[in-house]
């Protein structure tokens, strides 16, 4: 039996990048898995790693949520992924930006969150997996002004859930990522290409920051999904899990 065998999993944002990973690694390890994507063609072939049920979802839209948390099964396991990198400092975040950058990194946790908890509860607990960023309260990096405030807001959420729930059986843990090689850290390189004179120099700005000399994958930071997922991390709640290949150092 797989590590995650009897359990059901709510992951949004599975179509690409670490929630696809997420996605996979849950379902090979014997969970049942109700994954979603703002985008749901791109959760064509989960279906080969195990029971996998899908779901176009936009995270943001309240309504559709509330649906969605209602349609599901009691999970044990809720992966929140959905998130978005805005570039630029305060002087390129107008109100917009704010705005979308909390509602899509931090809201749309809370209304997945509360969509689901209720029956959590009655259920006995389950864990809860939100994905924040080593860019948060944890450590800044330049021109990521919104994104380092959304993410550590994340963390507040994280915190204050586990705090809330700890006598009832809910386990609620943040995942904080250096920078990951993903479907839009490609767009964000072929972004920066632009203005620095090409892609290559730009994937080396990324490297270069990386004490490992390389980015992590999406299967490292599913590793610790799977984990705090588990039982096996029955006595972790409320953490703020940097993986990050010494990034933050
Ligand atoms: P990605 O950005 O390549 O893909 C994101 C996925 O989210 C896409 O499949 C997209 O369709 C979906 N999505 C976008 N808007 C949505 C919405 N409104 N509702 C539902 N789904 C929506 O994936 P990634 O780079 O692996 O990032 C995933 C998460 O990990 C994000 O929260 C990101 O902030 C975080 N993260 C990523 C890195 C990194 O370097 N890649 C580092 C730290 C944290």
């Amino acid at each position: 039996a797989g590590r995650l065998a009897g359990k059901i999993a709510v992951c949004t944002a599975a179509g690409q990048g670490i929630g696809r990973r997420v996605a996979e690694v849950f379902l090979s390890e014997g969970a049942t898995v109700h994954a979603s994507d703002l985008d749901a063609s791109k959760l064509a072939g989960l279906d080969a790693f195990g029971t996998v049920h899908v779901a176009g979802l936009d995270v943001t839209d309240a309504a559709a949520v509330a649906a969605y948390a209602a349609s599901l099964p009691v999970p044990n396991i809720v992966f929140n992924c959905a998130g978005y990198v805005h570039h630029g400092t305060i002087l390129a975040c107008d109100d917009k930006d704010w705005d979308f950058s909390f509602d899509l990194n931090v809201k749309a946790m809370h209304r997945l969150i509360k969509g689901v908890l209720p029956r959590m509860l009655e259920n006995g607990g389950g864990s809860i997996v939100n994905m924040a960023s080593a860019a948060s309260s944890l450590k800044a990096a330049p021109n990521r002004y919104v994104y380092g405030a959304s993410k550590a807001a994340v963390l507040g959420l994280t915190k204050s859930i586990a705090v809330d729930f700890v006598g009832r059986g809910i386990r609620c843990n943040a995942i904080c990522p250096g920078t990951i090689e993903s479907p839009s850290l490609q767009q964000r390189i072929e972004t920066l290409g632009e203005q620095v004179g090409g892609r290559d120099k730009a994937e080396e700005m990324f490297i270069s920051r990386q004490p490992m000399g390389r980015l992590g994958r999406p299967d490292e930071i599913a590793m610790l999904a799977l984990y705090l997922a588990s039982d096996e991390s029955s006595f972790t709640t409320g953490t703020l899990q940097l993986i990050d290949g010494g990034w933050s150092l």
